[in-house]
């Protein structure tokens, strides 16, 4: 048992030393990223299910580093949350979006809104809902324009902070959405409180729609209770028209994933409203 034991110690160790390699690794990478100017937005369609009118677009942060390549934002988010670097990162980010929205704004391309993904970290910091409205200023983009999601573990860690967070912006006109919804444990009367104007369905559950009924019955009741709740919905990781056909059935607002548009880099993104500006 005592061999056993220090064998299962030894895997331990080389895995934990090759995990904590590659993120500190990617950690001294992604300090300097930001002033070489290695990150970017890619910019993903957010679709009307009844009209298949474009209702906004999601801004997902890429990097690239020349030595450890393309990094996914599921692998390096957590290490700049980590590490405090979220902060700044979140920032450009924010920046960066309601900047290119603007622009097209101006451009009179169809784009109603534009949303961005917040870290858990980003909400808990109490300069937040000025810098949100600093970004807004500077780009001169209205408010209702911004959606903010954040994951229900943004709300739960502090939830009296959280609130006084959420309603500060929702006073400023920005909405909020509640990223990956059904994966976390909030409560209803919570969301409620929140203000929260729409649910994001997770993906884990819109992938087997077309095969598992159990997936049919939780997706159709997070719709009717967000219906009943008074809060949209949109469907995320939408990839066949059997999926697409049951949520405009059950009443989903708009949907989100491949079958509509990948997530593209912001010219190609442009060029992608200019061809529906006439739809
Ligand atoms: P998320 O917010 O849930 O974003 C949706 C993810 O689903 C994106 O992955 C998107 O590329 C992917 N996706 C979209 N349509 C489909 C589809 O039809 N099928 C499938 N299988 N996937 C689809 P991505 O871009 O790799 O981002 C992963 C996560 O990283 C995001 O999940 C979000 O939590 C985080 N993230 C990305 N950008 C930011 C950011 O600027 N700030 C923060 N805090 N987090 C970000
Ligand atoms: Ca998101
Ligand atoms: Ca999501
Ligand atoms: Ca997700």
């Amino acid at each position: 048992a005592k061999r056993g034991g220090r064998n299962r110690h030894g895997f331990f160790t080389a895995d934990l030393q090759a995990r904590s390699v590659r993120t500190l690794q990617i950690e001294n990478a992604l300090r300097r990223a930001l002033e070489r100017g290695q990150l970017e937005l890619h910019y993903q369609p957010q679709v009307s299910l009844a009209t298949r009118q474009i209702v906004g677009a999601e801004a997902l942060l890429r990097w690239r580093h020349p030595e450890l390549g393309q990094v996914s934002p599921a692998e390096f988010i957590p290490v700049a949350e980590n590490s405090g670097m979220i902060l700044a990162i979140g920032e450009w980010v924010l920046r960066t979006a309601v900047h290119d929205a603007k622009r097209w704004l101006d451009m009179h391309l169809p784009l109603p809104a534009i949303s961005v993904n917040l870290s858990a970290v980003q909400c808990r910091h109490p300069q937040l809902p000025e810098m949100v409205a600093r970004c807004l200023r500077q780009a001169g983009l209205p408010a209702r324009r911004l959606e903010l999601e954040l994951t229900e573990s943004a709300a739960i860690d502090d939830p009296a902070a959280a609130l006084a967070m959420m309603e500060q912006l929702h006073g400023r006109g920005v909405r909020l959405s509640m990223d990956d919804f059904g994966t976390g444990y909030s409560s209803l009367s919570a969301l409620k409180r929140f203000q929260i104007h729409k649910l994001k369905i997770d993906q884990s559950f819109v992938r087997d729609l077309d095969a598992d009924a159990n997936d049919r019955a939780i997706v159709s009741a997070i719709i009717r209770m967000a219906q009943a709740l008074g809060m949209q919905t949109t469907a995320e990781g939408v990839e066949t028209e059997g999926q697409l056909e049951f949520l405009r059935e059950q009443g989903c607002d708009a949907g989100q994933g491949y079958l509509f548009g990948r997530p593209l880099p912001a010219d190609a993104f442009e060029a992608y409203l200019r061809t529906h500006r006439d739809n």
